[in-house]
């Protein structure tokens, strides 16, 4: 496995391996690997001759508030870890390669980024997009696989994809879960003990919303009530929004159907979490 660092050498790379006929899936990360991330990868071997990981922790999508200074950072063991399950490039690049000085310019998708995350974490959304854009560029992949534990994330991405061109395929992953549920996240290490017990009331919302939908209901104020219920239940669970949306638009659902996603954002102590599941199916 490769390590680059400068954006003209991961394009250099991409460029080669283009004319070569060899397609690219690009895996783009925060580091701090696990199964979820893994997974990603796996699939991109399966849809593409070569898996490209960008590894980096993006300043311009967390706010003022937020974790970027503690985001853990485990670069060796990541390496390892792409280079077992077959990626040819770790893309690794420094912030300020990234972000030239006098660098500003900004992708930002409206709609789609108003509402659920966007609306608890402003600004997040077009970090995410600008740097996506920008890591886009630079790989230059024929496919790009996100994963659905951030489904809005996902939507907005492949919003971006179609709204400005990019030649290239957005594939969604399922979501990767520990034995007992809960969906893996780099930000579970924050985790303590009795914090790790009390994450698991996301997971078991979801169980409980999927089954009042199997006994019949579909209301979905309904739902997101008895949910709220639910977490007050769990001590140090503090529900950003519990929602029920068009898994298509992300507009807010009232009558529960086939295209009902239940989403989720609950912080437990200070850790944020987010989980989903369609409702129906
Ligand atoms: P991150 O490093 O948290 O920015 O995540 C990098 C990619 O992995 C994103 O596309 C995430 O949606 C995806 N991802 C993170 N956790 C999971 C999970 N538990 N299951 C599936 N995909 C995940």
């Amino acid at each position: 496995m490769e390590i680059i660092r400068q954006p003209n050498a991961m394009t250099s790379w991409s460029d080669e391996m283009r004319d070569a006929g060899r397609s690219i899936c690009l895996v783009s990360t925060m580091g701090f690997f696990h199964e979820g991330h893994l997974a990603l990868m796996r699939k991109g071997s399966e849809i593409a001759d070569e898996v490209v990981v960008s590894l980096f922790v993006n300043p311009m999508q967390f706010g003022p508030q937020e974790d970027l200074s503690s985001y853990p950072r485990v670069f060796e063991k990541d390496a390892a870890m792409a280079r077992e399950v077959g990626v040819a490039v770790m893309f690794a690049p420094a912030p300020e390669d990234v972000y030239a000085p006098g660098f500003q310019s900004r992708v930002e998708v409206d709609g789609l980024t108003e509402q659920l995350c966007g609306r608890s974490r402003p600004g997040h959304f077009r970090g995410v997009t600008t740097v996506v854009a920008k890591l886009f560029n630079m790989v230059k992949p024929h496919f790009a696989v996100f994963g659905e534990k951030d489904f809005q994330q996902l939507a907005v991405l492949r919003r971006m994809t179609v709204d400005l061109n990019f030649d290239l395929q957005i594939i969604g992953h399922p979501i990767v879960r520990e034995q007992d549920g809960l969906a893996m996240s780099s930000r579970n290490s924050y985790l303590d003990e009795e914090e790790r017990r009390q994450a698991l009331s996301l997971h078991q919302a979801l169980l409980l919303a999927r089954q009042m939908v199997v006994d019949g209901e579909r209301d979905a104020v309904r739902l997101q009530e008895e949910l709220g219920g639910f977490f007050k239940k769990f001590d140090r669970a503090e529900v950003d929004y519990v929602a029920v949306v068009d898994s298509e638009n992300l507009n807010a659902a009232t009558v529960i159907n086939e295209k009902s996603l239940l989403v989720l954002a609950v912080r437990i102590g200070k850790t944020r979490l987010i989980d989903n599941t369609l409702l129906m199916g």
